[in-house]
């Protein structure tokens, strides 16, 4: 068999010039525009939500096998290119898993592309619901820089609990702390107590993919109150206690001390 093989583009990404669903990912802002000749193949496309784009990152560097991914936190160390999702890579293939919004004849509206406008698309797929592993283990490579940090975080909490609301703004801002601090909040090794609204616990439930069991990590309490979150690693213990219910400004713009209570993880 010939070591050569030959990908046509289907499509193209079309950036929408929309910055603040960049930050939620609920709303459109890109269109994958499947070129006249392949149109047939979107068919019952819109049957999904969720899809797989893929595309090819044209402008990356195709020597590179080992990166370091420094741009969120200068004390990592080196990956193979294989253990990430760096765009250099030896077949530059993108892989977007974004939410369908509207189909306009071959045009899709899709949430969650940060790949440049003109980006060639080579394939769409359906995310299926068996291709969802609720608790994986992964390299820790989360930004350090709270900025960045939040804005992951937030997008990551709306992509789970589909919903902007009070209970997922403290859990974000709650997650953002617990990961400062401890670091890695989807380990298996924390444990989370939430108690509070419905939405908070969904929320830190979807960013820390503690479970009920299997290990158990999770826990839920209902309470009136704005809620508190209870993190132990080991014995050592981080309570997060939330002050009053915050709205979406004062997410954005509010320090810690103003929202929330917490003292230095203590050993039970
Ligand atoms: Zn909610």
């Amino acid at each position: 068999m010939s070591g050569k093989y030959s990908i046509k583009p289907i499509g193209e990404i079309k950036r929408l010039n929309n910055k603040q669903s960049d930050v939620s990912g609920l709303t459109p802002n890109a269109i994958v525009e499947v070129f006249p000749e392949y149109s047939e193949a979107i068919l019952t496309v819109e049957q999904n939500s969720h899809l797989w784009i893929l595309t090819w990152f044209h402008l990356a560097n195709r020597d590179t096998l080992i990166v370091k991914p420094s741009r969120n936190n200068p004390a990592l160390p080196s990956f193979g290119v294989f253990g990430i999702r760096a765009p250099d890579r030896p077949n530059p293939i993108g892989m977007y898993l974004v939410q369908l919004v509207k189909v306009e004849n071959n045009l899709l509206y899709v949430t969650n592309i940060d790949a440049v406008d003109g980006t060639p698309v080579i394939d769409i797929k359906p995310y299926y619901e068996n291709d969802i592993v609720f608790s994986p283990r992964t390299p820790n490579i989360k930004p350090v820089y709270r900025e960045k940090l939040i804005k992951l975080f937030f997008k990551q909490a709306i992509a789970h609990h589909q919903e902007e609301c009070p209970g997922l703004f403290m859990g974000v801002r709650m997650a953002v702390l617990a990961e400062e601090i401890f670091g890695h909040i989807n380990s298996p090794e924390l444990g989370l107590l939430v108690e509070g609204s419905p939405c908070l616990a969904d929320t830190l439930q979807g960013l820390s993919r503690a479970r009920l069991a299997n290990p158990s990590r999770f826990r839920f309490e209902y309470s009136p109150s704005p809620g508190q979150s209870t993190w132990n690693r080991k014995g050592e213990l981080l309570k997060i206690s939330a002050l009053r219910q915050i709205n979406h400004k004062e997410f954005w713009e509010l320090p810690d001390h103003e929202i929330m209570k917490y003292s230095l993880p203590q050993r039970s």
